[in-house]
């Protein structure tokens, strides 16, 4: 188990979609379609 994928959602599973919000500080919006979780990741 890997669950600090930021791929899959941390509350059901499913694989999230992206969206990216800042090309130059990669920061990316993470949307989970089956149960509405959203989550922002900027790597450092
Ligand atoms: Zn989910």
């Amino acid at each position: 188990m890997n669950d600090a994928d930021p791929r899959l959602c941390p509350t059901c599973g499913d694989a999230l979609s992206f969206e990216i919000l800042d090309d130059e500080r990669f920061l990316v919006a993470w949307s989970c379609v089956n149960c509405g979780l959203i989550r922002t990741t900027e790597p450092v």
